[in-house]
């Protein structure tokens, strides 16, 4: 009874992409969710959904969202983002240690994915955060116009709805705990199921169950002690239970295990995601308009050094480094109206403050120091145009760290600071697979019928990350995983 073509580790965006795409190539197709329904979708479900993809005009883009009028085209300008462009965001950020093969078929295989994904029923907007209002034209910067419609609550929706409408088996509460093997291949996967454990066999096991990043022990051992402090952004249930199974079964480790993505979060945001509250509400990213200042009353980080979507997933790890894990982002009152929305929820937590030496007593720091750091700071900013929309060059000069850019004196009240601690999204380290997703040994030889996407795919990022480039990642490796899977479930069909 317990039989299926192909078992997929996990429900999020990368186990639902391969799901789909093994069903589409015939196969009976078994998805396991380690939560129970209503906490279903993973680390996907909980983003803004915004998805790096490279395109070459408008045109491609208006092809995924066919809503965009010819009247609102002409008044949007979208520059080229093709292979080269992401190619070597990619490069850049990750300081070249990017796996150029699976770099290579991330970004080449990432429109005909997205078309594959639209064509699935995914609905996709305009993502306008990531462009800015010049000469009356919508100006798009930055390679990420686009996010799917409702987040990544409406990404997981649709393709949950697409699995169980094309008969893909879902068990909740089911945690994936061991793979079988027979003979070096994998025949099948337990699962635990409340007490009990189950045995299901398979031709093919897909693991997309995330990466390590919910668990405490993990993440000391792997990322340094302090990580046991930091904040889950996402799900409780990635706590590296398929890269575990893996290595039990011989795969190789690969890529930056002493790293991870994580960013500046509201320092009472809940210990993880909760599921009830999800859209990625408690990150606050509008830092390189303002200072970063710790509980000592020091800066730490160029605030300006790049765009936020260069420097958000590394300045995480910069906060939890500090006294306390916790940092305050610094505002006045000229740039307060430019923050981010996030800036403006209910759950944002803020101190606010006619003067600065109030502000350093509701926030509990070392006041003197803190006002000094400020005078200096407003000593050493140049004269210059401010322009958020582009690196201005307006920064500091005789200070450590500068600030590179979008350098404005902090000299108008009510000031604002938000008190933040470090969130961390995933860990970059994961197993080593090949082009099509199989998981390789430790000599680099496919082990035959495992599979791996999304998260758990090593080797991609290091140090820091595209912005959007995970979910693009998941669906490119997710539908080539599901693909060979079926197409090894079927080889093994005729064999027999
Ligand atoms: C708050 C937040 C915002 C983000 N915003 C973005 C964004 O806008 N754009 C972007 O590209 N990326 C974003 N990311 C990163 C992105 O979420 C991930 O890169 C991507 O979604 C990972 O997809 P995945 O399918 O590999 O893992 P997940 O979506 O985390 O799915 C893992 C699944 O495995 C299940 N699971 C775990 N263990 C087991 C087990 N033993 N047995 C069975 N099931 C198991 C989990 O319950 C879950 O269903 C964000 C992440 C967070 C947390």
């Amino acid at each position: 009874m317990n039989n299926f073509d192909v078992v997929v580790v996990g429900a999020g965006n990368a186990a639902l992409c391969a799901a789909i795409a093994a069903k589409e190539k015939g196969a009976q197709v078994l998805v396991l969710e380690r939560g129970p329904k209503e906490k279903r979708g993973g680390n996907s479900f909980f983003t803004d959904g915004a998805i790096r993809v490279a395109y070459h005009n408008l045109d491609n883009i208006r092809k995924l969202i066919p809503e965009i009028t010819d009247e609102e085209a002409e008044n949007i300008v979208m520059p080229q983002y093709g292979f080269t462009e992401f190619y070597e965001d990619l490069m850049r950020v990750t300081e070249g240690k990017s796996d150029p093969v699976l770099a290579d078929q991330l970004i080449s295989k990432s429109y005909e994915t997205i078309s594959w994904m639209a064509d699935l029923g995914i609905k996709f907007q305009l993502n306008e955060n990531q462009s800015f209002e010049q000469d009356g034209k919508l100006q798009f910067w930055g390679g990420l116009p686009l996010k799917t419609e409702n987040k990544g609550v409406g990404l997981i929706q649709t393709l949950f709805d697409k699995a169980v409408e094309m008969g893909i088996d879902v068990w909740y509460d089911s945690r994936a705990i061991d793979l079988v093997t027979d003979n070096d291949q994998i025949t099948g996967v337990i699962i635990e199921q409340k007490e009990k454990l189950i045995t299901v066999n398979a031709s093919s096991v897909i693991l997309a169950c995330g990466s390590f990043e919910a668990n405490k022990k993990m993440r000391s051992e792997n990322l340094g002690a302090e990580w046991e402090k930091a904040i889950v952004r996402g799900t409780e249930f990635n706590t590296g239970d398929g890269i575990t199974m893996a290595l039990a079964v011989g795969a190789q480790k690969y890529g930056e295990w002493s790293g991870c993505h994580s960013i500046g979060t509201d320092y009472n945001a809940p210990k993880a995601g909760d599921f009830n509250k999800p859209g990625d509400i408690y990150k606050k990213s509008s830092f390189p308009l303002g200072l970063l200042i710790n509980n000592n009353g020091n800066r730490f980080v160029d605030e300006g050094a790049d765009f936020r979507n260069y420097t958000y997933a590394k300045y995480g790890r910069e906060v939890l480094k500090q006294p306390g894990n916790k940092a305050f982002q610094v505002f006045d009152s000229q740039v307060r109206p430019m923050l981010r929305k996030e800036y403006n929820l209910e759950e944002a937590t803020y101190y606010k403050a006619d003067s600065l030496e109030e502000l350093a007593e509701l926030m509990s720091v070392d006041k003197d120091q803190f006002i000094k750091t400020i005078t200096e700071y407003n000593s050493a900013v140049q004269e210059g145009n401010f322009n958020p929309t582009v690196k201005d060059g307006k920064g500091t000069v005789g200070i450590t760290p500068p600030k590179t850019n979008w350098a404005l004196r902090l000299d108008q009240a009510p000031y604002y600071a938000y008190p933040v601690t470090c969130g961390i999204t995933f860990a970059f380290g994961g197993l080593h697979v090949d082009k099509e997703g199989e998981v390789l040994n430790k000599e680099g030889e496919p082990i035959p019928g495992l599979f791996a996407a999304g998260e758990m795919v090593g080797g991609i990022f290091y140090q820091n990350y595209p912005g959007g480039s995970g979910l693009m990642s998941g669906a490119v490796f997710g539908k080539l995983a599901g693909t060979a899977a079926a197409q090894l479930a079927e080889e093994k069909i005729k064999v027999l």
